[in-house]
């Protein structure tokens, strides 16, 4: 049976105004589960017009923060209630493990509207500044108004969910626009939104692919601030797009992320952290850790643990409860994929396991490939340098911190960071040195809604999560007031003739 969902415009889910329809595709076997509709111009110009009406003459953003609690506390039952369903969704369509989805995807998106609903009074308190003025200052955040949020296939449901629940806890009035592979729990998620029944206008769900909409949404006067998670090339373009109007931009871009592997860790710790860490997803995690980098002393023990479980990693249907590796989500990622390790092996790295489709029958109609592991690497190399956004893990040596620090730091992203370790002082000391927005001591891919997230240099800039991540869905008004006897400040004696 084919799933039909609907985009969700000024509290109605409807079709696109062309009528435009879109296939969605289940990438474990190449079969069409859903058609969905495609937004044009005029849908996204409704949509615009319905979230700015609702933030700047609606009752969103003023309500109480109480009732605003309870929504978003509503979002969260919601979800959990249809949890089963959601994993199902994001297991057919963007190819997850069942298992992933069920235990992290779906339970982890209801967490953050809980998480921010029981948040939103403390971090949206204003503060008073000490002045040494005979005046006194008081710091307010406020909602920023109309927040376009952009979402990237490997997390369809999680990544929109800590958008939309900074964003909605902080008052914004939204616009989400899913990948257009993976739009299928974007538009639910809509349709429960709907049914709690959130003002109109509060949140919009559209669906489209960005090179279609992303000039006109991106660079339209009506939104305020823009919260886009994805690819760096995408990431250029919206920030070009958004200089046509001055907006607020939060940029959540690539990564090509190391590992430092020391040889005082534990090494099976170690080893098992890595394998996931680069071939969980698929390797379709914007922080997997891609180049994993072990000291000398162990190498060889290192790479032979890591190689022969690799070997063993259960490639199959998404729906097993077994399967440890699903598909790549398109025939098109997989050729990226492809075509980076006909680069590595070009360039005389050697590949210890994988490079190819698996030769099993059974999935041959979905976009798998197996889990890779390249090593004889050089820095230059581009497997080594570039973001390839799969299972394919280079292994390296180094034989001091510092040389380390260097292999680490000399990539022109900066996302995240993992340093194994028993001797937690050196770690920590080793972790001021890397250039990265987020480091894992004895541990990989840990997020909390409490902590902020969010990348260096070509990985962009601005925070999700934590008081950090919710304030930027939010803007700094400072009231002044002087408090000079007889009421009469400085300023008023100038001209006082
Ligand atoms: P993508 O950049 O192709 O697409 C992401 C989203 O942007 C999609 O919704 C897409 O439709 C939209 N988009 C694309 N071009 C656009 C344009 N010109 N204007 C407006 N919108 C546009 O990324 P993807 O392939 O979906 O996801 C993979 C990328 O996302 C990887 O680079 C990965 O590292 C990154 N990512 C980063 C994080 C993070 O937190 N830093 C998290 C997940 C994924």
């Amino acid at each position: 049976m084919k799933l039909e969902y609907q985009m969700l415009i000024d509290g109605n889910l409807c079709e696109g105004r062309s009528g435009r329809r879109d296939k969605v595709i289940n990438p474990a076997n190449g079969q069409v589960i859903a058609q969905v509709p495609l937004a044009d111009k005029e849908d996204v110009e409704l949509a615009l017009g319905a979230a700015r009406c609702a933030f700047d003459k609606g009752e969103w953003p003023k309500i109480s923060l109480a009732k605003r609690k309870d929504y978003l506390l509503e979002i969260s039952k919601a979800i959990l209630d249809n949890a089963a369903e959601f994993a199902q969704l994001e297991t057919q369509n963007a190819g997850k493990p069942i298992k992933e989805s069920t235990f992290m995807d779906i339970p982890s998106s209801a967490k953050t509207f809980e998480y921010f609903a029981h948040n939103l009074k403390r971090y949206l308190k204003g503060r008073k500044v000490e002045l040494e003025s005979c005046a006194e200052s008081f710091l307010y955040p406020e909602p920023r108004g109309v927040v376009v949020l952009i979402v990237p296939w490997n997390y369809p449901l999680l990544i929109a969910c800590w958008k939309m629940a900074q964003a909605l806890a902080a008052g914004n009035t939204i616009i989400l626009k899913p990948s257009s592979s993976t739009p299928l729990s974007a538009l639910k998620l809509g349709a429960i939104m709907q049914k709690i029944g959130l003002p109109k206008g509060v949140v919009n769900v559209i669906n489209a692919p960005g090179i279609e909409i992303g000039s006109y949404l991106c660079s339209n006067s009506k939104v305020d601030m823009i919260s886009f998670t994805g690819s760096k090339e995408a990431g250029e373009q919206i920030m070009s797009f958004a200089s046509k109007n001055i907006k607020k931009l939060i940029m959540e871009l690539g990564g090509k992320s190391a590992s430092i592997i020391l040889a005082d860790c534990d090494i099976e710790a170690a080893v098992n952290a890595s394998l996931c860490s680069i071939f969980l997803n698929q390797g379709q995690m914007c922080t997997a850790m891609s180049r994993i980098l072990v000291e000398k002393k162990i190498y060889e023990e290192f790479r032979k643990q890591f190689v022969e479980k690799a070997k063993r990693i259960k490639l199959g249907d998404p729906f097993n409860p077994e399967t440890q590796m699903g598909p790549l989500i398109s025939s098109g990622q997989r050729e990226k994929v492809i075509s980076y390790a006909k680069e590595g092996e070009r360039e005389g790295a050697e590949v210890l396991c994988g490079g190819k489709i698996p030769k099993d029958p059974k999935l041959k109609n979905g976009f798998f490939f197996e889990p890779t592991v390249f090593v004889n690497i050089k820095p230059e190399m581009k497997i080594f340098q570039e973001e390839i956004f799969g299972p394919v893990a280079c292994l390296s040596e180094f034989s001091s911190i510092s040389q380390a620090v260097e292999l680490a730091n000399n990539n022109s992203f900066g996302l995240a960071c993992s340093i194994w370790s028993q001797d937690l002082e050196k770690a920590k000391k080793l972790s001021m040195q890397i250039n990265a927005g987020v480091i894992w001591i004895n541990t990989y891919g840990s997020f909390y809604n409490e902590a902020p997230y969010g990348g260096f240099k070509g990985s962009g800039f601005g925070k999700e999560l934590g008081r950090e991540g919710f304030l930027e869905y939010t803007r700094l008004k400072h009231v002044n007031c002087d408090l000079s006897e007889g009421g009469k400040p400085l300023v008023s004696q100038w001209y006082a003739f």
